[in-house]
């Protein structure tokens, strides 16, 4: 049976949070708080939403993504969610996928339950926001401190430079939400949460 996720946000379609049209999967709670995070409504720990990963593509899949990015909040600290998402992503419907952590690699390979789930990362992106040391490039991270680890040939860091570092979506009850590697100040009226793939992590 497959874990069920902690999840703050689901963007079924973005261009800027990765290689092509990806959805972008925020997990719910980090306990890093690095200073400067985009996402600072994903810290709690009490979810917006709890699925399993065939309940979440069956919610939001469009048909339209070559992957998927996770970002959060820190989606290692659900690591039997994270690699059964993974998992069902890469084998049961060949998608890429791209994972943004505030923890370093090195961490992760330390812990059995949370290296397994390199098996099905194409990319992995770690560290925490950093915000002396801002990204202002088209490099797709938040900040220079962030290192890309390609564990598979689908990408190079070719495929991090994007067209944009930002982009805003419009929902059909006419509220905006952005998303991406840079901060955006929406009209109050009109705002929904920043989510960045760890803008935070960023991701
Ligand atoms: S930047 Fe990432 S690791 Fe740091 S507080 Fe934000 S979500 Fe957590």
């Amino acid at each position: 049976m497959a874990e069920k996720i902690k999840l703050h946000a689901v963007i079924p379609e973005s261009t800027v949070n990765g290689p092509g049209c990806r959805m972008v999967i925020f997990f719910q709670g980090c306990a890093k708080l690095c200073p400067g995070c985009f996402n600072t409504e994903t810290h709690a720990f009490e979810p917006s939403e709890v699925l399993t990963p065939a309940e979440l593509f069956e919610k939001y899949h469009t048909g339209n993504i070559e992957g998927i990015t996770v970002s959060g909040g820190e989606p290692f600290l659900q690591p039997e969610a994270l690699y059964d998402l993974l998992q069902y992503a890469k084998e049961e419907l060949k998608l890429s996928t791209v994972v943004y952590t505030g923890f370093r690699a090195d961490r992760i390979k330390q812990r059995a339950e949370e290296r397994r789930c390199a098996e099905h990362i194409d990319v992995l992106i770690d560290g925490g926001f950093e915000e002396a040391n801002p990204e202002t490039t088209l490099i797709a991270r938040g900040s220079t401190n962030q290192e890309f680890y390609f564990m598979t040939e689908r990408y190079t860091i070719e495929d991090f430079y994007l067209k944009a570092r930002t982009e805003l979506i419009v929902a059909d009850d006419g509220t905006v939400r952005s998303t991406g590697f840079a901060r955006v100040t929406l009209p109050e009226d009109s705002a929904k949460s920043p989510d960045s793939p760890d803008s935070s992590d960023s991701v």
